[in-house]
C-alpha cells in the first residue's frame, strides 16, 4: 500500500518523501507494487521449481522496495526527493528521519513498526494516518465482509494503541532478536493475508487526498474518525476514536510534546 502513497505524493509535488521498508521485491508482490517490473523479483531466478540455491541468488538479487520507490518518484518527473531507508523502522536513521517529517503515512502490518510510528507521532506532534485493508477468509474459504479502512491520528484523537491497532503478543515477539522468530510471527501460519491493489488503493485513495487536503489549508472539519468502507456493501462507516486518559503514549502523562526529551524505544546498535 505504501508504493501507491509514493506514487501519487510524488504526483501530487510533495518535496521530500522518507520511505522506510526493510524488504525486497517478490513475485507475488508484483499483483499490487505499482512501479516494480518481473526483474525487480528476479522472477527468472525464484520460481517454486528451481533450486534453493538459485532462488537464495535470486532473492538477494531482487530489488528492496525503497529502490522502486525513488524510480517512480523520479519518472513522476515533479523532484520529489526520496530519502530510502532499506531498514526495519527501528533502525535509528530511519526512526530520525520520521521524526523529522511534516506528516505520516503508516501501511505497515508489523506491530513493531505501528508501535514506533504511535509514538513518534505523538512524542514530535506530527499528523499520522495509518492505512488497511482486510480481506477475512474462514476455514472453508469463504470471503466474508471485505473492507478498507483510514485512520487519521493525531496528538488529541486517541492514538492505535487506544484503538488496539498494536497487537502486544506480536509486538513483544517481533521485537525479539532472533530474526526467525520475527520471520514467523509476522507470516502465521506461512499463509499472507489476501491482498488486493484495488482496495488498497481505496484506502490509500482516501489517505492521500486527506493529506493533501491538511497540505495546502483545504480540510475543511473532517474530524478524528476512523473510517471503514465495505465495497461488497457499499456501505461506509465511521467509527470515533478510543483515547484512555492512561494511555503510556497519548494520556495524560503520555510521551505527547516530549520530542528528543525521551528517547525512542530503539534496540541498541
Ligand atoms: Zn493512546
Amino acid at each position: 500500500m505504501g508504493m501507491l502513497a509514493v506514487e501519487w505524493l510524488s504526483r501530487l509535488g510533495v518535496g521530500e518523501l522518507v520511505v522506510v521498508d526493510p524488504d525486497r521485491v517478490e513475485p507475488t508482490n508484483l499483483t499490487r507494487l505499482p512501479g516494480a517490473r518481473s526483474l525487480d523479483a528476479m522472477s527468472i531466478l525464484t520460481n517454486a521449481d528451481f533450486p534453493e540455491w538459485m532462488r537464495t541468488l535470486g532473492r538477494k538479487l531482487s530489488t528492496h522496495k525503497v529502490n522502486v520507490a525513488k524510480r517512480i518518484a523520479r519518472q513522476a518527473g515533479q523532484g520529489t526527493k526520496v530519502s530510502a531507508h532499506a531498514v526495519d523502522a527501528r533502525d535509528q536513521g530511519a526512526a530520525e528521519a520520521l521524526a523529522s517529517c511534516d506528516y505520516i503515512v503508516l501501511a505497515a502490518d508489523s506491530a513493531v513498526a505501528r508501535h514506533l510510528a504511535n509514538i513518534i507521532s505523538h512524542q514530535y506532534l506530527i499528523p499520522m494516518i495509518q492505512v488497511g485493508v482486510k480481506v477475512p477468509v474462514d476455514d472453508a474459504g469463504k470471503v466474508g465482509s471485505v473492507f478498507a479502512v483510514w485512520r487519521p491520528v493525531t496528538p488529541d484523537s486517541g492514538c492505535l494503541r487506544c484503538a488496539e491497532l498494536i497487537d502486544r503478543s506480536k509486538l513483544a515477539v517481533e521485537a525479539d532478536p532472533n530474526e526467525q522468530q520475527r520471520r514467523a510471527a509476522d507470516y502465521g501460519t506461512g499463509q499472507p493475508a489476501p491482498s488486493v491493489i484495488s482496495l488498497n488503493a481505496i484506502a490509500v485513495s482516501h489517505a492521500i487526498t486527506r493529506v493533501l487536503f491538511a497540505l495546502t489549508g483545504l480540510n475543511e472539519d473532517l474530524g478524528p474518525s476512523h473510517v471503514r468502507v465495505y465495497p461488497r456493501q457499499q456501505v461506509q462507516r465511521a467509527v470515533s476514536p478510543r483515547k484512555d486518559p492512561a494511555c503510556p503514549v497519548c494520556g495524560d502523562r503520555g510521551l505527547i510534546a516530549l520530542g528528543d526529551l525521551v528517547p525512542l524505544p530503539l534496540p541498541r546498535p
